[in-house]
C-alpha cells in the first residue's frame, strides 16, 4: 500500500479541547485491528501545547460548571445514556475492532459502562453532607462536599468504553472538570464518548480528550491546575503515577494489575464451575484485571476438572470477534502475543505440565494476533508463572492438599485484586472470604466484578491510594468536604 493510500484509508482520531474537536498536529502511530493485523486508523500523540490548551480549557470551565445546580449537570448525563443507548451497536462494533474482544463481551463491558453513568446520576443524593445540631450552645456544625476542580483519567487498552466512565461521569456530576487520556492502544472509543457527551450538551471545556502515551501522561501529571487523577493499568505504572501524581501535590487513585485465582474445593459443582472459570480465564482473551489466572485445585478436585477445563478449551471457538460463532479473540498487539507465547515456554522450562498448549491451535498461526487457550497444570506456587501477570489466554493449575493451603497460595501474591472459592460448602466459603487478602472475592462466580454502587477495591500491588474507583470512594475521591460551625444566640 502507498503511503498515499494508507493516509486516504486510514480512520481519523481527533483529539477535543473546549467543546471542539481538533486535528493533532502531532506526529501519528497507526492502529492496527487485532483480529486481522491490518492497518485502521492513525493515531495522534499529542503536542505539549495541545495538551496544555486542554487544561487550560478545563480549568476556565471549572467555575461555571461547578456552580451548575447538581440536578442540572445530572439532566445532562441522563440525556447522555438515552445517547448512548440509541448508538450502543455501533460503540459496541467499535469496541471489537480497536480491542478485539467479541461483540457479546463488548455488549457486557457497554452495560457495564452505563451502570456507571447510572450510578453517577444519582449525585443529587450521593453528595449530601452531614448536619449535628446544637454541637454547643447555640451552635450547630454541618459539612458541604465540593468539587476539586481540573481531574484527569489515564486508561488501559481492555476495557475502552468501561473504564473511562468508571471515571468521568461521577467526576462531572460532582461539578469538576476533567481531561480524559485514554490508552494509546485504544483511544477511538474514547473519541465517540466524548463526541456524544458534547451531543448530549455538556458545556465546553467539562470534558477534553488528549492522547499520547508516557510524555502526554507527565504533562498531566506536572500540570499545577490539575488537582487529582485516576489511573487504571499495569502495576508497574500505577506506582509511577501514584507517586508522580502525589509529588506534585495531586490526589490520586491508581488501579494496578492482578493475578488472580480461582479455589476449586472438592465439592463444587463441576458444570457452574467449569462455566464459571471458562469465563473468567479465557473471557477477553485473559485481558481482563479480573480474569482467573491461576486455578487453585483442592485434593481430590484437580484430576477431573482438569480434564474439564482441557475439553471446555477444546470446545472454545477461536476467532474474530464479528464473527457469531467466536468465544474467544485475539490479544491486543504483536507484542502482547510474543509475551504470553514466551510466558508459556517459560512455564515447560519451570517444569508446569502442558495440559493444553494454545500455540498449536491453527488460528494461533495465522493473521492477527490469536492465542489459543492455554493450561499449564501442576505449576510450582513458587514459580513465574504463578507469580507473575500474564494478562493472555493461559491458566495456571496450582494443585494443594486443603483449603488453608490454597488461602496461603492466594494470600502469598504481590497483587490483590481478586479471588473466587467455588464449593457447596457454606463454612468453607466463609473462611474464605474472611480470610482471603483480596479486595474483591466471589464465590460460585467466576469474576466478582462490584457493581457500580460499590467501589472497585483492589489490595496490595493492584491499588496505589486510598479511596477507590466507583462507589461511595468515587464520591469522596472526587470530592472536598468543607465543615462549617455556626453561632447564632438563642
Ligand atoms: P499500561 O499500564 O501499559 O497503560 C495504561 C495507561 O498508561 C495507558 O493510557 C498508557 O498510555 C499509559 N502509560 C503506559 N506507560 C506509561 C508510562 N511509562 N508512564 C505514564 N503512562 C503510561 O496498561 P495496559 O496494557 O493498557 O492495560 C493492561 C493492564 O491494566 C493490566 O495490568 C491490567 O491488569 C490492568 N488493569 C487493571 C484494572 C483494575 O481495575 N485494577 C482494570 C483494567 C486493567
Amino acid at each position: 500500500m502507498s503511503p498515499t493510500a494508507t493516509a486516504v484509508e486510514l480512520k481519523s482520531c481527533t483529539l477535543y479541547i473546549d467543546g471542539k474537536p481538533v486535528i493533532s498536529r502531532s506526529a501519528k502511530d497507526i492502529q492496527y485491528n487485532p483480529a486481522t493485523g491490518e492497518p485502521v486508523a492513525e493515531i495522534p500523540r499529542c503536542t505539549p501545547e495541545e495538551i496544555s490548551a486542554a487544561v487550560a480549557a478545563a480549568h476556565r470551565a471549572f467555575d461555571s460548571w461547578s456552580r451548575t445546580p447538581v440536578l442540572q449537570r445530572c439532566r445532562i448525563l441522563f440525556k447522555y445514556r438515552e445517547l448512548l443507548e440509541a448508538h450502543a451497536d455501533e460503540l459496541i462494533a467499535l469496541m471489537t475492532e480497536e480491542n478485539g474482544k467479541t461483540l457479546d463481551e463488548a455488549r457486557g463491558s457497554y452495560q457495564r459502562g452505563i451502570e456507571c453513568i447510572e450510578f453517577a446520576c444519582g449525585a443529587p443524593t450521593l453528595m449530601m453532607g452531614d448536619t449535628v445540631d446544637r454541637v454547643g450552645s447555640g451552635v450547630d456544625a454541618w459539612s458541604t462536599r465540593h468539587p476539586i476542580g481540573v481531574c484527569v483519567g489515564i486508561t488501559p487498552f481492555n476495557f475502552p468504553f468501561m473504564v473511562p466512565l468508571w471515571m468521568f461521569p461521577m467526576s462531572i456530576a460532582c461539578g469538576n472538570t476533567f481531561v480524559l487520556k485514554p490508552s494509546d492502544k485504544v483511544p477511538r472509543t474514547s473519541v465517540r464518548l466524548v463526541e456524544l457527551a458534547h451531543e448530549a450538551g455538556l458545556p465546553a471545556g467539562v470534558l477534553n480528550l488528549v492522547h499520547g502515551a508516557k510524555d502526554t501522561v507527565d504533562q498531566l501529571l506536572t500540570d499545577p491546575r490539575v488537582r487529582a487523577a485516576s489511573f487504571v493499568g499495569s502495576s508497574v505504572v500505577a506506582r509511577y503515577i501514584y507517586q508522580t501524581a502525589a509529588n506534585n501535590g495531586k490526589r490520586v487513585q491508581a488501579l494496578g494489575g492482578a493475578k488472580n485465582h480461582s479455589v476449586v474445593l472438592p465439592d463444587h459443582d463441576m458444570k457452574s464451575t467449569v462455566s464459571a472459570i471458562m469465563g473468567s480465564s479465557f473471557g477477553c482473551a485473559g485481558e481482563r484485571c479480573l480474569a482467573t489466572s491461576v486455578v487453585v485445585a483442592v485434593g481430590e478436585a484437580a484430576d477431573p476438572l482438569v480434564r474439564e477445563l482441557v475439553n471446555a478449551a477444546d470446545r472454545l471457538t477461536v476467532g474474530s470477534g464479528t464473527e457469531k460463532a467466536t468465544c474467544m479473540g485475539p490479544v491486543i498487539s504483536p507484542e502482547a502475543k510474543k509475551r504470553i507465547l514466551g510466558y508459556i515456554e517459560l512455564g515447560e522450562k519451570e517444569g508446569a505440565v502442558l495440559a493444553r498448549d494454545g500455540r498449536k491451535d491453527p488460528v494461533a498461526s495465522g493473521k492477527g494476533y490469536f492465542v489459543g487457550p492455554t493450561i499449564l497444570d501442576k505449576v510450582n506456587p513458587e514459580s513465574r508463572v504463578a507469580k507473575e501477570e500474564i494478562f493472555g489466554p493461559v491458566l495456571s493449575v496450582i494443585r494443594v492438599k486443603d483449603l488453608k493451603e490454597a488461602i496461603d497460595v492466594v494470600s502469598r501474591s504481590e497483587y490483590g485484586n481478586a479471588a473466587s472459592v467455588f464449593t457447596r460448602s457454606g463454612g468453607a466459603a466463609r473462611q474464605f472470604t474472611q480470610n482471603v487478602t483480596a479486595g474483591m472475592v466471589g464465590v460460585n462466580v467466576g469474576v466478582p466484578a462490584p457493581v457500580a454502587f460499590f467501589p472497585f477495591s483492589g489490595w496490595k500491588n493492584s491499588f496505589f491510594g486510598d479511596l477507590h474507583a466507583l462507589g461511595k470512594d468515587g464520591v469522596n475521591f472526587y470530592t472536598e468536604t468543607k465543615v462549617v460551625t455556626c453561632r447564632w444566640p438563642d
